[in-house]
């Protein structure tokens, strides 16, 4: 059996407690004999400013670009609220996706059955919902220069930040949606807002002539922006794989996100593009941040963070099975009633991290026997 080489980044906060969570099921997964893996531990975020004086040490950077893939928890919270802006926790994190080209954030939305009374929607909006977004991760509006606050004669201030892209930034985001599509439903949808910014000329220009020149067996739709996040709250079944920018897609996700129930539930995987060898750089990580008003508590739901894991077992490691295996073991460790407290509905007890995470450890020793 291959091992596979595994950096984990916990973080801050609840990064921590749900990185703990990860470890019970890797050891499960290695018990089981689905897979084995060599890990290290690192700093990242609020604990690594601690440390080294910087969100991110080069040599954890370093161990970054060697590792098969990285885990990464959360980042963040009020202790660092005071800290310049560039040695914010959160600076750690965008440089690891900078500086690996990790451009394509992959960010499931799935309705668990068990949990569709958990949603803010209505059962029968969301039971059954599966939308992969794709967002742009290393270009636009966060990253876009010039990105300044400057003072003005008056003695006031303006703020810029730039949101910028290029045909290849486009294209490439584009492909990974259009092959997405191709193994699952066939459709995508492509959100940006072309009616108020140049930006969104070009974002709509460059995914028609793609589609038109490769990908004319994928039903394609446009759609604004804002009307998707409309749409999203209104019917969001209708989608299958919602392509869209870094800023678009960091709020549409967010909604997205409370379709199924509650944060803690929602793995992400980022991934850079496949190299000569057939290998990619990517770091995978919950679409949940620190979560302060409940670190240390044992409150968190790993399922996010465990989830991330059945991302880089299929996406890195090319692991299908084990991937289904420990996604299986999700979805039976909910139907066996298991619930955190973010998911637990009126009158049920709720359990902590380290439980939950168990939980899943021994259905999924129960399905591979
Ligand atoms: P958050 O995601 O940390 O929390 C939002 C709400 O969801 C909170 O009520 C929290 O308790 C709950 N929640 C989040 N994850 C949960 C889980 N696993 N289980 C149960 N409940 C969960 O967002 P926030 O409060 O806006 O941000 C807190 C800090 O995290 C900030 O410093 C922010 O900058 C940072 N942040 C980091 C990331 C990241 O590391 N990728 C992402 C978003 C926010």
């Amino acid at each position: 059996m291959a091992s596979y080489n595994l950096l984990l980044l916990p973080g801050d906060g609840i990064g921590p407690e749900v990185a703990g969570g990860l470890t019970v099921v890797l050891d499960a997964l290695e018990e089981t004999g689905l897979a084995t893996f060599e890990t290290e531990t690192d700093l990242v975020g609020g604990c690594a400013l601690d440390a080294h004086g910087v969100p991110l040490a080069e040599a954890t950077l370093q161990r970054a670009r060697d590792a098969d893939a990285i885990l990464l928890g959360a980042v963040g919270g009020p202790k660092w609220a005071g800290v310049a802006y560039e040695n914010r926790p959160e600076a750690g994190l965008l440089r690891l996706r900078k500086d690996l080209d990790l451009f394509a954030n992959l960010r499931p939305a799935i309705c668990y059955p068990a949990l569709a009374d958990a949603s803010a929607l209505k059962r029968e909006l969301v039971e059954g919902l599966d939308i992969m977004i794709v967002r742009e991760l290393t270009g636009g509006v966060y990253f876009g220069e010039p990105k300044e606050i400057t003072t003005l004669p008056d003695g006031s201030k303006r703020a810029v930040d730039t949101q910028v892209y290029t045909t290849g930034e486009i294209e490439r985001i584009a492909r990974v949606a259009f092959d997405l599509a191709g193994k699952r439903s066939g459709r995508v949808a492509s959100a940006e807002k072309h009616n108020v910014m140049k930006s969104g000329v070009l974002w709509k220009e460059v995914v028609t002539k793609l589609h038109a020149e490769h990908y004319a067996d994928i039903q394609l739709e446009h759609i604004l922006a804002d009307n998707c996040a409309m749409q999203l709250a209104r019917r969001p079944k209708q989608f299958d794989v919602l392509v869209t920018d870094n800023l678009f897609g960091d709020v549409l996700s967010d909604l997205a996100a409370m379709l199924t129930g509650s944060l803690g539930m929602l793995p992400s995987a980022s991934l850079g593009a496949v190299d000569d060898k057939g290998l990619r750089r990517a770091m995978y990580e919950p679409c949940h941040g620190s979560a302060p008003d409940i670190a240390g508590q044992d409150k968190a739901n790993p399922i996010a963070m465990i989830g991330s894991l059945t991302m880089c077992l299929r996406y890195s490691f090319g692991l299908g099975e084990a991937a289904d295996a420990l996604d299986g073991a999700i979805t039976d460790a909910l139907a066996g009633g298991a619930r955190t407290a973010d998911i637990a509905g009126e009158g049920t007890n709720p359990m902590g991290t380290r439980a939950m995470a168990e939980a899943i450890a021994s259905a999924l020793k129960l399905r591979v026997g």
